[in-house]
């Protein structure tokens, strides 16, 4: 009988507890919150453009952080390119303590291990992703600059990128923003937006 009484007691406590804190997830920084951090020189105008756009696309908070210098450990001499995962370890260590979700935007030519370049990359267990504008620039081909193609490209990559760290994977409808770009082609041929089966995944805290 008195343990009966406990256990009743408990379960009225947790559930107070769960009212009155919110619990669980009280512990758990927003994933819509997106804090932009500049990596090396990049034009401040495209970073206010693209928080704009990643307000209006994905109803997140955007924060535009100060810009933090390219480690130099990350540069690779014999491909002339920065290590992508290279830089995010070395935000995540040596960075401002970032709650937010950290998309990292920088200039410089990235790669990854076993490609030969990369758009992005982001690693979803540290909240954080990064992008490169240099191949999404139509200079980078040898074409005259065109400032609203880069932005397109430019907040399809983000989109990319936070959708990875929001728990999606690639996906096989050349339209929707989570499929793979091996190319540039690739990038310009999808939309911006997640396709339904994408919207469907995504977990309920970073819906709209
Ligand atoms: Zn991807
Ligand atoms: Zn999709």
């Amino acid at each position: 009988m008195r343990l009966l009484r406990f256990a009743r007691n408990d379960i009225l406590v947790f559930l107070f507890l769960s009212i009155v804190m919110g619990a669980p997830s009280i512990a758990r920084p927003s994933k819509k919150v997106v804090h932009l951090i500049p990596v090396g020189v990049v034009e401040e105008d495209l970073l206010k453009e693209l928080a704009q756009a990643l307000r209006d696309k994905l109803g997140v908070t955007v924060e535009v952080g100060e810009a933090v210098k390219i480690p130099k450990t990350a540069f690779d001499s014999r491909r002339n390119q920065y290590n992508s995962t290279q830089i995010l370890q070395n935000l995540l260590t040596a960075g401002p303590s970032v709650k937010a979700l950290s998309l990292a935007v920088t200039e410089v030519d990235l790669f990854v291990s076993n490609l030969n370049f990369a758009f992005g990359e982001a690693r979803p267990p540290d909240n954080i992703a990064i992008i490169s504008l240099c191949r999404l620039r139509q200079e980078f081909y040898g074409m005259p600059a065109d400032r609203s193609i880069l932005m397109e490209r430019m907040v399809k990559e983000a989109v990319h990128e936070i959708g990875h760290v929001w728990g999606l994977g690639h996906c096989s409808n050349p339209r929707c923003v989570m499929f793979f770009s091996n190319s540039l082609a690739d990038t310009d041929r999808k939309s911006d937006a997640f396709c339904k089966d994408c919207k469907g995944f995504l977990r309920d805290d970073v819906k709209e």
